[in-house]
Order: C-alpha cells, then structure tokens, then sequence
C-alpha cells in the first residue's frame, strides 16, 4: 500500500448568513462555489463548498451557514486560521483589493523562508491569510472574478492552537503519516506532503482562552486518504490510538470517518474519490442545489425553507 494520507482534503467553518457568504468567498476572494448542497446531518442548513476549478483535495473550503447565529471564539483546540496559497508577484494585487472591499489586514510579515503572510478575517471573524509564495504549481482558475494570474492556488497551510504540540503530534507522525518539516519559536509545521495545500502547523498557545464553537470558527479539518482501502486503515490505527472514531459515513462527494484529536480538534479522513463531479459537470459545479439521494423527496420542502442567495461574479472584476 501506497501512503494512506496524502495531505489536507478540505476544512469546514460555520458561517452567519449565507449570502454574505458567497459573496466573500466567491466574490472578493474569487474562489469557486464547486458544490452547493445541504448539510447531510440536519438538511435544513446549508453546505457551501469552495475550491480549485474541479475541486481538488488541499483547496476545499466549506461552511454551514447558520443565519443569525452568535459568534465563537478563536483559541486553543481549535483551527483559527485557514491560510490560501497566492503567487509572490500578487502582493500589491491582493493588498488592494482588501483595501477595495474595506477588509482590515494585519501588515504582511515573513513566516518561514519564501512566505510572505497577511492576515485578514471574512464577514463572520473566521481567521484566514494570504500566503504569498513561489512554491505552487498548481493551476490557476480563470473563471472567477479575480485575474488567473493573481487567483489563490487553494491552501497553503492551516493553523492549529494546541495547549502543547506533542500529543497532536504522535497522532500526526505515528498515525497520519506527517512528518516535521519546519519549526520557528512556538510553531511546529507538519505534513504528509511537502507542498502547498497540505502543511498543518500546531503553535503552542499554553496562555490563550479554549476556542468555543460559533460562527467564525472551523468545525474540522478532513485529510485526504486515495480510497475506501486506505481508509479502513486510518480507521484500524485510530481505532488503537484509543481514539473512537465513527463508522464510515457517505458524503456523496467522499466518504469519512471523524475523531476528536488530543487537543481537542475534530480530525475527519475523507477519501479522494468520486469527488465533486459524481453530480455535476466541471462546467456546471456549484451552480444548482444538489441533494443526496436520502433528501430528495424534501427537494421542494428544503428550497422554500433554504434562503435564497446569488452572485453576480462580474461584479467582483
Ligand atoms: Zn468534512
């Protein structure tokens, strides 16, 4: 057997309103709604789902927009910060358009060597930065709003604030297949791959307040494993790491299986495959309100209950 973790597959965020949504992500950021579905466990919300041109592990960006609903609070065992991968050349491009749109950002810093960071937060305070970096080869998306030459790439990184590295770590290394990669003061870099789209870096944060759950804060990180194979395997090791993780679950898009890390972070595994293209043409991906089979006979139901939302992407040029 090949690796059976290959790096990031997406992270999921709880949003406010929906609309409002959209318009950040696939407006002022310029990423591709590649699926809108609803949440499999309560279908009377939403499942946004942003990504790549055809939706590729290491780009998925997915939120449950609860309208109205209060906010969380970024701290320790929790991801505060989801971190998008954008060509070096493209600092100015993107500084202004933070500026355009009235986004504070924190003024960009340099991390490790070749990554120039700026920090910013959507709508709803979720904690998000622009890696600007030479690194990724990984195709521009020339159907949205922002010029290909400037689009985010998909991840770079994501953030995790653990009370200490080391027991999400052993996890990382014993059982996920990471290894350590880089480290500077408190901040432990890890990935299953060494490129863009799959780095997990923990930071020791002993002093800061527990995250609480809200709009604004991440729901889980999924790593990506190839097939239904490998992750009967994630699942065997996680089973004797003690720590219960669910049965495998049908997500339509993927599979999963979900377990609560050391520190407190829910970890999810979803396979590669069928992917986003199962239901919808590449052309077409995220256009029309897609439901599992399980749901389709509320079809009606959900769509009067389900507020509307639109975006005209021609607005965002
Ligand atoms: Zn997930």
């Amino acid at each position: 057997m090949g690796k059976i973790i290959t790096g990031i597959h997406h992270v999921t965020a709880i949003a406010g309103d929906a609309q409002k949504n959209l318009e950040f992500y696939a407006g002022i950021l310029g990423i591709r709604m590649v699926k809108k579905t609803v949440n499999f466990d309560g279908p009377e919300v939403y499942h946004f789902y942003y990504g790549d041109e055809t939706g590729q592990p290491g780009s998925i960006l997915t939120f449950f927009p609860y309208q109205g609903l209060v906010r969380g609070r970024h701290g320790k065992g929790m991801l505060n910060t989801t971190t998008f991968s954008v060509p070096l050349t493209s600092l100015d491009y993107w500084l202004n358009r933070l500026k355009k749109y009235g986004i504070a950002y924190k003024e960009p810093q340099e991390r490790f060597d070749g990554e120039v960071v700026v920090y910013f937060e959507d709508t709803d305070g979720l904690g998000l930065e622009l890696v600007f970096n030479d690194k990724d080869a990984r195709p521009a998306y020339s159907g949205g709003p922002v010029p290909a030459e400037h689009t985010i790439r998909g991840f770079y990184n994501v953030e995790v604030w653990e009370e200490g590295y080391e027991r999400t770590a052993g996890l990382l290394t014993e059982q996920l297949e990471h290894t350590l990669i880089a480290e500077k003061a408190n901040r432990f870099r890890f990935a299953a791959n060494d490129s863009p789209g799959n780095y997990v870096d923990i930071i020791c944060t002993p002093d800061s307040l527990r995250g609480l759950g809200g709009s604004g804060t991440v729901h889980h990180i999924a790593f990506s494993t190839p097939g239904k194979t490998e992750q009967l395997e994630v699942r065997d090791r996680i089973v004797k790491r003690m720590l219960n993780p669910t049965p495998v679950l049908d997500r339509n898009y993927f599979t999963s299986i979900y377990f609560r890390e050391p520190g407190g972070v829910l970890f999810e595994v979803a396979t590669a495959v069928p992917g986003f293209t199962v239901d919808e043409s590449v052309e077409h991906l995220g256009e029309a309100l897609k439901l599992p089979a399980q749901f389709e006979k509320e079809r009606a139901r959900l769509e009067q209950l389900l507020p509307a939302v639109s975006i005209n992407l021609s607005d965002y040029k």
